[in-house]
């Protein structure tokens, strides 16, 4: 029937993959994400952008609309890309789906006058470690001596349109860029002479301040998750979903809730839930789906809205009875239809999993 295969198709549907922004301090993990917030929301469509909580939501529509000639929607059937909000290695090491990382890919941050740092080898030891592939974003290319910005342009546009002095003053710093990516055994290039993005990195040169640079970065990171992550992302979306805590926090009128990212399956208003606390699992049922309101104003009382279910990938806030004792870090899943012990079981062996790899830390 039809219905059948409509549910057919939707529950073919491919996750949006999760991205993460790591990287030396100053060197602009919070600006690039700001940035990509910015120009999502003024780009969007009004009512195409989802409000997430803890994350940024990039459909592809507004992802090829930023991007202009480098993305052509119809090449693609991965949703769009979801950046985590938190930057950081810290948040990036505690936040794990099933074992492996959270995030499907990451963005390394490295200021290109500044070059290699302690937390940019940190960075790759910890992506190396959990397998989890990588661009490189050169950033600040604005700040080269004589640069000339174009603003929100494509980076080989831009360069093109530089003085012959700014031009060999940015590959000077580029070259560097890979040539420390060497050292730490990476083999680098620009990212337009990559060929295979599973041997090679690629390096994204951009500016987050002048947005150049920003529609190859989008480009690249929904290319290499078209090309390689295609299988990984093709996630039942319909089915009980399965996320991680990002944080417990008290809201007025709904006591402790949690920001939750889900990276499997879908949550609904009315789902029985197991979530990871500090004694073990915890076993309750979601009162309400809350995603915080486009615009809200602080004064506003009301900044959340209700919604009735979520699919992955998504951010959103959990309020249900009994999470005071929930851990940031740990997982959450929907029971739905399965056995209830079966699902304390599986949050059981994650948590004992968290703590062996924190005592490792
Ligand atoms: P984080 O510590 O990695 O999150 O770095 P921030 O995003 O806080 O950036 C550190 C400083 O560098 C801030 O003063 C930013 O305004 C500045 N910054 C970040 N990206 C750029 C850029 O592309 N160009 C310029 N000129 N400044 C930048």
């Amino acid at each position: 029937t039809d219905a059948d295969a409509a549910s057919t198709a939707e529950s073919n549907a491919l996750r949006t993959p999760i991205v993460a922004v790591l990287g030396h301090v100053d060197h602009g993990k919070t600006t690039l994400l700001d940035t990509i917030r910015g120009s999502a929301v003024s780009e969007g469509e009004a009512g195409a952008i989802t409000q997430h909580i803890g994350a940024t939501a990039v459909p592809l529509e507004t992802v090829s609309e930023m991007a202009g000639d480098l993305v052509d929607p119809t090449d693609f059937d991965l949703p769009g890309l979801l950046f985590i909000d938190t930057p950081g290695h810290h948040s990036f090491t505690t936040l794990r789906s099933r074992g492996g990382a959270l995030a499907d890919i990451a963005v390394v941050v490295v200021d290109v006058n500044d070059g290699f740092q302690p937390q940019t080898i940190e960075a790759l030891e910890i992506l190396q470690r959990t397998g989890t592939p990588f661009v490189v974003a050169a950033n600040k290319i604005d700040t080269t001596p004589g640069w000339n910005p174009n603003d929100g342009r494509p980076i080989q546009e831009t360069y093109e349109k530089q003085s012959q002095n700014a031009r060999s003053r940015l590959d000077e710093n580029l070259y560097e860029i890979i040539g420390d990516l060497s050292d730490e055994g990476f083999s680098a290039d620009l990212y337009w002479r990559v060929q295979n993005f599973t041997k090679n990195v690629g390096v994204v040169p951009l500016s987050a301040i002048t947005s150049e640079g920003i529609p190859d970065l989008l480009a690249v990171l929904m290319g290499l998750s078209q090309r390689y992550m295609k299988e990984q992302m093709a996630v039942d979306v319909t089915g009980p979903g399965a996320g991680t805590v990002l944080e417990v926090k008290d809201e007025r009128g709904f006591g402790a809730t949690v920001d939750v990212v889900l990276y499997d399956g879908s949550v609904r208003a009315d789902d029985e839930i197991v979530v990871g606390g500090i004694d073990g699992p915890i076993v309750t049922e979601v009162r309400a789906l809350l995603q915080p309101r486009p615009n809200a104003e602080i004064r506003v009382e009301k900044r959340f809205d209700k919604v009735d279910e979520v699919r992955a990938a998504a951010g959103i806030k959990i309020a249900a009875p009994e999470l005071d004792d929930a851990m940031a870090g740990a997982p959450i899943r929907v029971v739905r239809d399965r056995d209830i012990e079966d699902v304390i079981e599986e949050v059981e062996s994650e948590l004992a999993e968290i703590q062996v790899s924190t005592e490792e830390e």
